[in-house]
C-alpha cells in the first residue's frame, strides 16, 4: 500500500486519463470555475487542492480514490462542505466532491429513503415531506446530509425519533482501497456500527438508506425572544418548564443580536435578545398547549412560535449562517442548566458584539438516550444539553475578536463541560476527539480503522488514528 503525502503537482498524463474516464468533472487551478469549486462553507478557510473530482457516480468515486491512492496524495472528501473547520478541502492533493450525487428515493410503502451523499437537508426534507415523512436531521437546510449523519445528526425531531444515525438502515460505501461494500445490521456490521458516529474515517458513504417518520407536514414551531436582560428569569423558568415536558418538544435556546430580517420590528434589530426556539413533533393542538407557557412567560419581544409548514421552519436559521462569512465555534455538552451555569450564559451572552454571532444550546435527552450508548459509535446519549458558541463575523475585520468571545465562554463553562459532539468541534487534536467517544468506543474504533483503512488515507476529518 502506498503511503499518504502532500504532493503540489499531479502529472499533466494522469489527470487526462482521469478526465476522459470520469462521468462527472475533474476541474485543475488552471480551469474555469475553480475558484468556485474550492470553496466551502466556512469562509475562513481558503485551501486550493491540486485537482478537484466532481464525482456523477460510484465508479467516479472509486475512480478518484485510486487515482489519490496510487499517487499518495492528501486527499479530502465533500459532501455539502459545512465542516466548521474546513476539513472538506485541502491544500495540494485531490478534493474529492459528491457535490453532484442528489438522487434521492423515497418509498412510502416500505417507510425508507436512500439519498446519495451530495444531498443537503433541504433537499432531502422536501422529498420526504411530499408524503408527510421525515428522517430527523439538522436544524439549516444548506449542511450536506453526508457528514451530518457520519457524525450523528440532531435537530428538531431527534427527542422523538432520535438521531439522524438512528434512522440508518443500510449505507454503501467506497473504501481505501477504491472497493465497494454494503454495510448493515446484516452485513459488516462492524463497519455499520463505526459509520454511526465515527465520520468519514472508514470510507467514502456514497449512499444513505434511513427509516422514514411520520410528520406534519404542520406543525407548531417557532421562537419567542425576550430582552437579554430578562434572561436569567427566562433561562430558570424555561429549565423547570422542560424538566417534564414530552420527547414531541424539542427546543434550541438563542442568544444573540435579534438580526435584521423581515419578521424582526426595526426597534428590536441590533438589540441583545435571548430566544427559545421550539418544535413539536405532534399534532398541532398539542404543541399549542405544550408550549402555551413558554408563549406567556414574563414579557416576550417577539413571538413567532405559530403552526407553519416544517419545511419552513427548517429553513429559519439559514440567514443566520451564510455561505462565506467567517465561523469559529466552540462546543461542550453539559449535564444540566444549574444557577451557576445560567450566570454563565447569562454573562457571555451579554458581551455579545458582532451582529452575526450567537449560541445554540440544544436540550437532549427523549429518544436520543433511549438507544443504548454501545449501540452506534456516536458518543454522548445521556448529555443533558449541548453547547454551540459560534463566534462569527461577516469577514476577517473582527474576526480575532469574535473568537476570543467564544473561547473564553466556552473557557468559563469549562468545569461543567460532560463531553462534546464530534460534528461540532474544530481541529482541536487528538485528545479532543478521544473525549468525544469516550476512551473505550475510541479504542473501539481505532481497532475499526485499522481493519478498514490501516495507512489513514481518509484522514481529513475528525481522525481517529489506526496506531
Ligand atoms: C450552518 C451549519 C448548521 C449545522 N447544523 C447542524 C445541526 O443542526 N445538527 C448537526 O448534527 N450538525 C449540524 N452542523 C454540523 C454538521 O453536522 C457538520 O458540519 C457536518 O460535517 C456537515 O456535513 P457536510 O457534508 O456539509 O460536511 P463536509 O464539510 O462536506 O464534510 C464533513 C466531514 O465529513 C466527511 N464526509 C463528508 N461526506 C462524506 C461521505 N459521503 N463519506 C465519508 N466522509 C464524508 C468530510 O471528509 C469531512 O471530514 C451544522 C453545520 C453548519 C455549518
Amino acid at each position: 500500500m502506498s503511503t499518504v503525502t502532500a504532493r503540489s503537482s499531479i502529472d499533466d498524463a494522469a489527470v487526462i486519463g482521469l478526465r476522459e474516464s470520469f462521468r462527472g468533472e475533474v476541474v485543475g487551478p488552471a480551469d474555469t470555475g475553480y475558484d468556485e469549486q474550492r470553496k466551502v462553507w466556512n469562509g475562513s478557510i481558503d485551501r486550493r487542492p491540486g485537482l478537484i473530482a466532481r464525482c456523477a457516480g460510484v465508479a467516479d468515486v472509486r475512480a478518484a480514490v485510486r487515482f489519490g491512492r496510487e499517487r499518495g496524495l492528501v486527499v479530502a472528501v465533500r459532501g455539502g462542505g459545512h465542516s466548521f473547520p474546513g476539513l472538506s478541502v485541502c491544500d495540494d492533493g485531490l478534493l474529492i466532491d459528491l457535490g453532484l450525487m442528489k438522487g434521492i428515493r423515497v418509498d412510502p410503502e416500505a417507510g425508507t429513503a436512500r439519498a446519495q451523499a451530495g444531498v443537503l437537508l433541504g433537499e432531502l426534507d422536501r422529498e420526504t415531506q411530499a408524503f408527510g415523512l421525515a428522517v430527523p436531521s439538522g436544524i439549516v437546510t444548506h449542511t450536506g446530509m453526508a457528514g451530518l449523519t457520519l457524525g450523528g445528526g440532531i435537530g428538531w425531531i431527534m427527542r422523538k425519533y432520535g438521531l439522524t444515525v438512528d434512522q440508518l438502515v443500510s449505507v454503501d460505501v467506497v473504501t481505501a482501497d477504491g472497493e465497494f461494500v454494503k454495510a448493515s445490521d446484516n452485513e459488516n456490521a462492524d463497519l455499520f456500527w463505526g459509520i454511526r458516529g465515527g465520520g468519514g474515517n472508514f470510507g467514502i458513504v456514497t449512499d444513505f438508506e434511513f427509516r422514514l417518520n411520520p410528520l406534519g407536514p404542520q406543525v407548531m414551531a417557532g421562537p419567542v425572544f425576550w430582552p437579554m436582560e430578562d434572561a436569567t428569569e427566562v433561562l430558570r423558568f424555561y429549565r423547570d418548564w422542560i424538566g417534564d415536558c414530552p420527547d414531541e418538544l424539542m427546543t434550541i435556546v438563542v442568544q444573540r443580536k435579534a438580526p435584521a430580517l423581515p419578521v424582526v420590528p426595526p426597534d428590536l434589530v441590533g438589540k441583545h435578545v435571548v430566544a427559545v426556539a421550539a418544535c413539536y413533533a405532534g399534532p398541532v393542538e398539542d404543541g399549542e398547549r405544550v408550549l402555551r407557557p413558554l408563549k406567556q412567560f414574563g414579557h416576550p419581544v417577539l413571538d413567532l412560535c405559530a403552526p407553519k409548514p416544517f419545511l419552513a421552519h427548517q429553513k429559519m436559521f439559514d440567514p443566520s449562517f451564510r455561505h462565506g462569512w467567517w465561523y469559529y465555534f466552540r462546543s461542550c455538552d453539559v449535564a444540566g442548566l444549574t444557577d451557576e451555569v445560567i450566570d454563565i450564559v447569562v454573562d457571555h451572552g451579554r458581551r455579545i458584539t458582532s451582529p452575526i454571532t450567537s449560541i445554540a444550546l440544544w436540550q437532549m435527552g427523549g429518544a436520543v438516550a433511549r438507544v443504548g450508548e454501545e449501540e452506534t459509535a456516536f458518543n454522548g446519549r445521556d448529555a443533558g444539553f449541548t453547547f454551540n458558541i459560534n463566534g462569527n463575523s461577516e469577514t476577517a475585520d473582527g474576526f480575532e475578536a469574535e473568537r476570543q468571545w467564544a473561547r473564553d465562554y466556552w473557557s468559563a463553562l469549562a468545569p461543567y463541560h460532560t463531553g462534546v459532539y464530534v460534528n461540532f468541534l474544530m481541529e482541536e487534536g487528538e485528545e479532543r476527539v478521544r473525549q468525544a467517544y469516550g476512551a473505550e468506543k475510541y479504542d473501539r474504533l481505532k481497532a475499526l480503522k485499522r481493519t478498514y483503512d490501516p495507512t489513514n488515507f481518509f484522514r481529513l476529518n475528525q481522525n481517529i488514528t489506526p496506531d
